[in-house]
C-alpha cells in the first residue's frame, strides 16, 4: 500500500510505473510538465494496466511537440480579463481559484499552467469575485481550475457562499477529477460545502470504465443524495478510449451511477500531446457506432474547443442533410435514408 503521492521519475522507477531506461527522459518530462500520481491511481494501475497508466505516467512522447501543438491550445489567455476569471462567452464565466491538481493527465489542455501556480491569494479571489458581481450578464459560474475539490471544504463554502449571494448567479457548475482519482476527499464536510439555494451541478472527468471504482461510485452517491446533479466530462484519447466498446461501457456505466455524459471532447492541440490525438473522422465513427444501439442518456456531445479562443462546438455525425427544395434527407441510425419534408 503507498502512502504518498509520486511526483518524481525514481519514485516512479521505484514503483515499477516506469522502466529504469527511461528514468533520463522522464526526467525530463517532468521537468516541463507536472507529474503527479495519487495513492489510488497507483492501485487504479495496479488493478487496470495501460488505459489508466497512460493516462497518467509520463512518457517520453512528451517531448516531441507536434507544429499544429500550442501552449494556450484553446485561446483562453486573451479572453482573462483578470487573474483567476476566463470570460469567453457573455452568460458564463471560469473562476479558477487554484491551478493544482491532485494527479496531472499526460493530455491536459492546461498542462501550462496546471501544477505551476498555486491558488488565488485572498486578494485575487475577491477581486474575481468582485468582476462576476459587477456583470449582471454573468448567469453561470464555472468553478474549475486545477481542481477545485482540492480546496477546504472552508474555502469552497466560502466560494460557494459569495457565489450564491450574487442575484444574477443562477447556477454554480463546478469541474471536477477528485471523485475518481482521489475519492476519500468526497467527505460529508465536502458535499455540505457545496450546499446552496441555487443550483450546484458538478462535472466529473472520467475516460475509462475502469476507473469508475467502489470508492469512486460512493463519492458520486454523496454527492447526488445532497440534490446534485452530476454530469460526466470524457476526452477521446487514442490507445485509452477511442474504440466503441470502451465509450459504451464507460457512458453506461456514468449513467448507472447518475452521472450524465455530457461532452466527449476531442484531444485539444497542447503541446507534447499528439500521441493521444485520434483524427475528427475517427472521433465521428465512434458517436456514430453508438447512435441507436445505446440509451441517448449515454450519448454525450462530442466537441471540439476551437483553437485561437473561438469556443466550443459539436462536431458529432450530422444525419440531416438539405436537399435544397425545403424537404430533407435524414440519415436513420441503422443508415438508411428517409425523405422529410
Ligand atoms: C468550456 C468553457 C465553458 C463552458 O462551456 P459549456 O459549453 O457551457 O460547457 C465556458 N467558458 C470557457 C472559457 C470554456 O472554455
Ligand atoms: S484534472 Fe483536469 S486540469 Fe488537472 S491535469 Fe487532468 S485534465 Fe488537467
Amino acid at each position: 500500500m503507498k502512502i504518498r503521492t509520486l511526483r518524481r521519475a525514481d519514485e516512479l522507477v521505484a514503483a515499477g510505473l516506469v522502466s529504469a531506461d527511461r528514468r533520463r527522459a522522464v526526467e525530463r518530462v517532468a521537468r516541463r510538465y507536472a507529474v503527479a500520481l495519487t495513492p489510488h491511481v497507483v492501485d487504479l494501475i495496479a488493478a487496470s494496466g495501460d488505459p489508466v497508466a497512460r493516462q497518467f505516467v509520463p512518457d517520453p512522447a512528451e517531448l516531441r511537440t507536434a507544429p499544429a501543438e500550442r501552449a494556450d491550445p484553446i485561446g483562453d489567455d486573451r479572453f482573462s480579463p483578470l487573474k483567476g476569471i476566463v470570460h469567453r462567452y457573455p452568460d458564463r464565466v471560469l473562476l479558477k481559484p487554484l491551478l493544482v491538481c491532485p494527479v496531472y493527465c499526460r493530455f491536459c489542455f492546461r498542462r501550462e499552467a496546471v501544477g505551476k501556480g498555486g491558488a488565488l491569494t485572498a486578494r485575487e479571489l475577491t477581486a474575481a469575485l468582485a468582476y462576476i458581481r459587477r456583470d449582471p450578464a454573468i448567469w453561470e459560474v464555472i468553478v474549475t481550475g486545477g481542481d477545485p475539490f482540492l480546496l477546504s471544504p472552508r474555502r469552497l463554502k466560502a466560494i460557494v457562499r459569495a457565489l450564491g449571494a450574487i442575484p444574477h448567479v443562477q447556477v454554480i457548475r463546478f469541474h471536477t477529477r477528485v471523485p475518481i482519482v482521489e475519492p476519500s476527499r468526497v467527505t460529508a464536510a465536502l458535499v455540505a460545502a457545496l450546499d446552496a439555494e441555487k443550483a450546484v451541478y458538478v462535472a466529473i472527468h472520467a475516460n475509462h470504465p475502469r476507473e469508475l471504482t467502489a470508492p469512486t461510485r460512493i463519492a458520486c452517491t454523496r454527492l447526488a443524495k445532497a440534490g446534485i446533479p452530476l454530469l460526466g466530462q470524457t476526452v477521446l484519447l487514442k490507445g485509452v478510449n477511442d474504440d466503441a466498446a470502451t465509450l459504451e461501457a464507460l457512458f453506461r456505466a456514468l449513467v448507472a451511477m447518475r452521472v450524465k455524459p455530457y461532452y466527449l471532447h476531442h484531444a485539444d492541440l497542447a503541446r507534447g500531446t499528439s500521441h493521444f490525438r485520434t483524427t475528427l473522422a475517427e472521433g465521428r465513427a465512434l458517436m456514430r457506432a453508438l447512435r441507436g444501439r445505446v440509451s441517448g442518456l449515454c450519448q454525450p456531445i462530442y466537441v471540439l474547443d476551437l483553437p485561437g479562443g473561438h469556443g466550443k462546438v459539436p462536431i458529432g455525425p450530422c444525419y440531416a442533410e438539405g436537399l435544397g427544395d425545403d424537404s430533407w434527407s435524414i440519415e436513420d441510425p441503422a443508415g438508411a435514408r428517409h425523405r422529410y419534408p
